[in-house]
């Protein structure tokens, strides 16, 4: 069958025939038949170039053998226990060994339930209700984050369904801006439980903290007994085996993970402090529990792609991150095109916009109709990136550079059709 008529199916049966809001396009998104290295093939016979990987996840490409091999071993032994296994406390001592600011690690099912109980955390170790987040960011589907605008003042819910009371104590403020931060800390540092942050943004496409900006978050919030939290759930084990902490040089107290920590099986984790992690239950008295917490297939897969992970693996895919960032801006000279090229590493995206992208108002003024084409026209050439332009673009391992030049090839023709 083929996706037209498998997404007039899916509608009636799934809200929107989707199960997350992005993957929804128009005129219908391709269903997926399988996938394999750095592609992915639909149900009508086309295969993709993926740049989506899964919105993050899978920075050694589609079915890494290692990680498929040991995934299967793991099935013979069990797919869930319930009780503890040896190979949580493996996977808990890579990440300690990595992540420059992990102790101690609770592993959960989603970055959404990690930032939820980073949250609590923080709220339980300063016994103070307020958090600070940055317009744009995202931080997973809960309500304590599903607020966007206002500016510092009393946080207005993004969706309908989540009571004012729930979040107002969530203030918002720009990103890249000390002022805001300074501002807020003066009238009510007393009252701030954390600051949460992407140290780079990638939910609003990709944009970098300005030079000076993580340290100076971390300078605040440790002279103000405020928690900063990293929500590293795609920069950690992507912009570097340490994540942001370690590309910045800025450690903050608690960490969020979750993407290619489970090896492309659903997974999230909350890491950091010692002293802070110590209050969780059963040991300390913040409540925090899942079902499938530390499920045995995520674990398997996200060990075995934690060990595949070192400083030559980044220097490697950083460098196609520098080539396919390098090549579209070439495009863009040959053409006299003023549209910004984003992102570090192996994350980029490209903004109709002639702004310099520093927060979520510079990405705002971006042409998102100009976008829309250049997806639907990158997806004729065979080329499958977010269909949206506030996210952000992934490269793995398995993108050879013949891939690249595809990329680069179809970018040229899509942005000259635009
Ligand atoms: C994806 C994402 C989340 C939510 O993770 P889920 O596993 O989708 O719940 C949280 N924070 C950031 C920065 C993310 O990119």
């Amino acid at each position: 069958m083929k996706s037209e008529e498998l997404f007039q199916i899916a509608k009636k049966f799934l809200p929107g025939g989707v199960d997350s809001p992005v993957r929804s396009y128009k005129p219908y998104p391709f269903f997926a038949e399988r996938s394999e290295g750095p592609y992915i093939y639909d149900v009508d016979k086309n295969n993709y170039i993926d740049y989506c990987l899964a919105y993050g996840p899978l920075v050694l490409g589609h079915t890494h053998p290692d990680v498929m091999e040991s995934v299967k071993e793991q099935l013979k032994l069990g797919s869930a226990f319930g009780v503890p296994t040896e190979k949580e406390i493996e996977l808990a001592k890579l990440v300690v060994n990595k992540i420059p600011c992990a102790e101690m690690v609770r592993f959960v099912n989603s970055g959404t339930e990690a930032t939820m109980s980073a949250i609590r955390l923080a709220r339980a170790y300063t016994g103070r209700k307020k958090i600070v987040k940055f317009e744009g960011s995202y931080h997973g589907a809960h309500d304590y984050v599903l607020v966007k605008s206002g500016s510092g003042a009393m946080g207005l819910p993004d969706s309908l369904g989540v009571p004012e009371e729930t979040t107002r104590n969530t203030l918002v403020i720009p990103y890249n801006s000390k002022e805001a931060v300074e501002s807020l800390i003066e009238k009510q540092s007393q009252e701030i439980a954390a600051i949460i942050i992407e140290p780079v943004m990638g939910n609003v496409g990709c944009i970098p903290p300005r030079e000076g900006y993580l340290k100076f978050l971390r300078e605040v919030t440790a002279e103000h007994d405020i928690v900063l939290i990293f929500d590293e759930v795609i920069t950690g084990f992507r912009v570097a085996e340490g994540g942001a902490q370690e590309y910045y040089n800025v450690t903050p107290d608690l960490v969020t993970l979750g993407k290619i920590l489970g090896g492309g099986f659903p997974i999230g984790a909350l890491t950091g402090k010692k002293e802070l992690m110590e209050m969780l239950t059963p040991l300390g008295g913040v409540y925090q529990a899942g079902t499938f917490n530390g499920n045995p297939i995520s674990i398997t897969a996200g060990l075995t792609t934690l060990k595949l992970l070192n400083h030559s693996f980044y220097k490697k895919l950083n460098h196609k991150g520098d080539y396919m960032r390098s090549g579209i801006s070439d495009i863009l000279e040959d053409n006299n095109l003023e549209f910004k090229i984003a992102g570090l590493s192996s994350m980029f995206q490209l903004y109709f916009t002639d702004k310099d992208v520093w927060n979520y108002m510079d990405a705002k003024s971006s042409d998102t109709k100009m976008f829309d084409q250049y997806f639907h026209n990158l997806l004729k050439e065979g080329v499958f990136i977010p269909p949206s332009q506030f996210e952000c673009c992934f490269i793995s391992l398995m993108h050879e550079k013949s891939e690249l030049d595809t990329t680069l090839e179809a970018m040229k023709q899509s942005i000259k059709r635009i």
